[in-house]
């Protein structure tokens, strides 16, 4: 007889090639899933039984965790301030005087907090772009990867799949510009990344849950020397994620000091291909628009940030008419679900156009269906893990839907996608989520949610005080 933990049977599950019903899942003892079996005559005896339609995990390709402590206390505008002067680079200023005082305590708090959201919602893994690296005085912790450890602590506490990219900060602005005060937690040569990346990958290997890449911040940060340092010291096929041309200032620098826009200037000097994601990516003009998309890199669209923070919008109908690849973040988490990244991705064409349903496509005339697909596969390209899909080879990530949710019961299995991102209407339709085949969240609840939010509270009355 199967082992009852190692298989999961569904009555409608969503494949590569959409939903197939009697569906039997088997995975082994690592959380990979060696059989996806549709039209199953028979449920084998001990096999458990999905309660609802079974999706693949949703991959979150960006996140900064300790932002998630700050979500909501900047929704105001300062004193003698205008619209004009309430900007990125205000938000910026406030960001930087909450990473001057989070703590390797504090930290791992807020991000087992923030991971068990993140799997409550849906996704079950995360490329964590982190850039909090020493002690507040710009000195090195005894263990010069406490931080980035304390990071994937918490992921694998919780049980989401991670990507830790940490991030390469070395400059201020274009042209190498000293680093400012308040930026000394971050910074690094290429050389001391590499070296604590060395550390923290001894402590904590690689596992089938577990990969490590690099993240040059930005383009402000790093210079074509210290990318092209960085990038020699690393696997040929770790994962390489960067921030790009979130904001005019920045390719307006850029065009001003490297006589290039943004992306270009990365294209035109680097070898981009499907190990980048090229994260926002919002101001890109049409030719950038169709060499990203051809240069097979992921676009990291993080909508619910890029809307709170004014970003703009990615021209995302040309760049999927271009077969460009996308997945979605919550960055700096001022939401936690890939639904509602999914539906302004959408909403954002929609209100510009005035038209419905534009990100659809003759092949795929459901919207929902479209962008869960595209996100799933840029996702897993980003994270480098084999997620994203239910088949043999990739993780047994699961979400189990709730079948008497108002936004799908009744509804034929076809407009089942479009309920799930499209309609809010209360609690999540997500019911229960597998990761690595472990049973994670059954009924809405993570197996470690009060201990975690009690110490999630804690860490922040500290940091708030
Ligand atoms: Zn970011």
């Amino acid at each position: 007889m199967m082992q009852a933990n190692q298989s999961l049977f569904a009555a409608h599950a969503y494949l590569p090639d959409g939903w197939r019903r009697n569906v039997l899942l088997e995975w082994d003892a690592h959380g990979t899933l060696t059989s996806v079996t549709p039209d199953t005559a028979r449920v084998p005896d001990g096999v458990e039984k999905a309660a609802g339609p079974v999706l693949p995990g949703m991959p979150n390709l960006h996140s900064h965790a300790f932002q998630r402590a700050m979500a909501g206390l900047t929704e105001y505008r300062a004193a003698a301030g205008t619209a004009a002067t309430d900007n990125f680079w205000s938000w910026r200023d406030l960001m930087y005087r909450f990473a001057a005082r989070i703590t390797p305590e504090g930290l791992a708090a807020v991000a087992q907090w923030l991971y068990i959201e993140m799997l409550k919602a849906g996704y079950t893994s995360v490329c964590e772009f982190h850039y909090v690296h020493h002690t507040p005085d710009g000195s090195r912790y005894p263990n010069q990867a406490e931080l980035a450890q304390r990071v994937v602590d918490a992921a694998s506490t919780s049980g989401i799949g991670m990507t830790m990219l940490p991030v390469l900060y070395q400059y201020s602005g274009f042209g190498s510009r000293a680093p400012r005060e308040d930026q000394r937690r971050f910074i690094n040569t290429p050389e001391s990344l590499l070296d604590l990346l060395g550390t923290v990958r001894a402590a904590r290997p690689e596992s089938a849950a577990l990969r490590y890449g690099v993240a040059p911040h930005s383009l402000r940060a790093v210079s074509a020397d210290s990318l092209h340092e960085l990038l020699s010291g690393i696997d040929r096929s770790a994962p390489v994620h960067i921030h790009i041309a979130e904001q005019t200032a920045e390719v307006d620098d850029c065009l001003e000091t490297e006589g290039a826009r943004p992306v270009q200037w990365l294209l035109d000097r680097f070898n981009v291909d499907s190990r980048w994601c090229l994260v926002h990516a919002t101001h890109v003009d049409a030719n950038e628009t169709l060499a990203l998309a051809k240069s097979g890199a992921v676009a990291g669209l993080c909508l619910t940030t890029e809307a709170n923070l004014g970003d703009g919008i990615f021209p995302a109908h040309a760049y999927l008419d271009a077969q460009g690849r996308i997945g979605v973040g919550s960055d700096s988490h001022i939401g936690v679900d890939w639904r509602a990244e999914l539906r302004l991705l959408e909403y954002g064409q929609r209100l510009t156009r005035r038209q419905r349903n534009v990100l659809a496509s003759a092949e795929a005339t459901h919207v929902a269906d479209r962008l869960f697909g595209a996100a799933l596969e840029g996702g897993a390209h980003a994270s480098g893990r084999a997620v994203g899909a239910l088949q043999a080879g990739r993780r047994a990530d699961c979400l189990v839907l709730d079948p008497d949710h108002s936004s799908i019961a009744e509804h034929a299995p076809n407009a089942w996608l479009s309920g799930v991102v499209f309609c809010e209407h209360g609690e999540t339709p997500i019911r229960d989520v597998y990761t690595g085949g472990d049973k994670v969240v059954d009924n809405r609840r993570h197996r470690d949610e009060e201990g975690a939010y009690a110490r999630y509270r804690a860490a922040l009355a500290d940091l708030l005080r």
